[in-house]
C-alpha cells in the first residue's frame, strides 16, 4: 500500500493534515462546536487527555487565537496528558495523570484559584482490539474525566467527552445526569459509523445537593455518596437525546484524490508513546514459553502493575 492510500480511504487524515491539525480527531470537536456552540465567548478551558494536542488546537483556535495579541492573556488553556506533546501557543502543558486529586489542584492553581468553564475529554485507552476490555477502559476514563470535573469545573459549565457505546453506557449516562442539566449524545461524522466511539455533550454542571467532594484513590468505591459511583447496582436507565452531525463528508467513505492532489507529511508526530514506556518495561521482563504456561518475573510485573 503506498503513502496516499490512507489519504484516499479517510478524508479526515487528509484535510487534518492539509488544515494542520495534528490529528484527524479535530474534527470531532470542531463538529460538536459547531453543532452546539460551546466554545464562544470563554476564557478557561481544561484538554484532559490531551496528546498529540488537535483538540488543544480547536481551543486555542475558539478562544485565544480570536482575540488582539494585547487581550490573549485573559485565556488560559491547560493540557493534561501522562504523555507529553508539542507545544501549542496560547496551550499551557500539564503532565499528569488525570485521575489523581494533585492534578485537580495544579488546574486550579493555574486558574488563579478559578475553576474552567468547559473540561473536554478525549480520553482513550491504547486499543487492545478486545471489544469488552477496551470500552470498560474507555468508560474508567470517561469517570475519572467526570470525577476529576466535580473539583475543577465552575457551577453552569460544559463537559464534553469521548464515550463507548456498549455494556455500561447506560450506567455512565445516569452518573453524567446527577452532575449536569442537559446530556447528549454526539455522533460526528468525522467519526466512523462502525466505531462504538461517541461523544457526551454534558451542560449546566451543577454538584448535587450534599455531594461532598473526597480524594480521588481507590477509597471513594466504598463511598459511592461522596464521590461519583462506580457501584455495580443497577441504575434507574435514563434515556439521554442524541444527535448525529449531517456533513458532506462521510469518514467511511473513499474520495478520489484529485489532480492538484499532493502528499503532506502528518503535521506533528507524537512525541512520546505509551507503547515506548511498555516496550522497556516488557523487555525487563523474562518471559519463558513452556508449552502453552508462560512464566514470568512476578516481581516485576507487581511493580509494573503497582
Ligand atoms: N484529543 C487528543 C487529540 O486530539 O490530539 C487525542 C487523545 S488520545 C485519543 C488519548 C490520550 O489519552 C493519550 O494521549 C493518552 O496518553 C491519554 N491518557 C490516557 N489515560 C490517561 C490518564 N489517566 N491521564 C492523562 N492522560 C491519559
Amino acid at each position: 500500500m503506498g503513502r496516499t492510500s490512507k489519504d484516499k480511504r479517510d478524508i479526515f487524515y487528509r484535510l487534518a493534515k492539509e488544515q494542520g491539525w495534528r490529528a484527524r480527531s479535530a474534527f470531532k470537536l470542531l463538529q460538536a462546536e459547531e453543532t452546539f456552540h460551546f466554545l464562544g465567548g470563554l476564557t478557561r478551558a481544561v484538554d484532559l487527555c490531551a496528546a498529540p494536542g488537535s483538540w488543544s488546537q480547536v481551543l486555542a483556535k475558539h478562544m485565544y487565537e480570536p482575540l488582539p495579541p494585547e487581550e490573549r492573556d485573559k485565556v488560559k488553556i491547560i493540557a493534561v496528558d501522562l504523555q507529553g506533546m508539542a507545544p501549542i501557543e496560547g496551550v499551557t502543558q500539564l503532565r499528569a495523570d488525570i485521575s489523581k486529586e494533585s492534578t485537580a489542584e495544579a488546574i486550579i492553581e493555574f486558574f488563579g484559584g478559578e475553576k474552567a468553564q468547559i473540561v473536554v475529554s478525549d480520553g482513550a485507552p491504547d486499543s487492545t482490539g478486545m471489544h469488552d476490555f477496551d470500552a470498560y477502559v474507555q468508560g474508567e476514563l470517561l469517570l475519572s474525566a467526570l470525577s476529576i470535573s466535580t473539583f475543577i469545573l465552575e457551577t453552569g459549565g460544559t463537559f464534553v467527552s469521548k464515550i463507548y457505546r456498549a455494556d455500561r453506557t447506560s450506567r455512565l449516562y445516569t452518573q453524567l445526569k446527577r452532575f449536569f442539566k442537559d446530556v447528549c449524545v454526539f455522533k460526528p461524522s468525522a467519526s466512523r459509523n462502525s466505531s462504538i466511539e461517541a461523544f457526551v455533550v454534558a451542560r449546566q454542571f451543577f454538584l448535587p445537593e450534599g455531594h461532598k467532594l473526597c480524594n480521588l484513590t481507590n477509597e471513594w468505591h466504598d463511598h459511592p455518596e461522596t464521590w461519583v459511583c462506580r457501584k455495580k447496582e443497577n441504575p434507574p436507565v435514563v434515556h439521554v437525546p442524541f444527535v448525529a452531525y449531517k456533513g458532506d463528508l462521510d469518514s467511511d467513505r473513499t474520495y478520489d484524490l484529485g489532480e492538484d492532489y499532493v502528499y503532506k507529511d502528518p503535521v506533528q508526530q507524537p512525541l512520546t508513546a505509551a507503547y515506548q514506556d511498555i516496550l522497556k518495561k516488557t523487555s525487563q521482563i523474562n518471559i519463558k514459553y513452556e508449552g502453552i504456561r508462560v512464566v514470568h518475573d512476578e516481581e516485576l510485573l507487581k511493580e509494573w502493575y503497582a
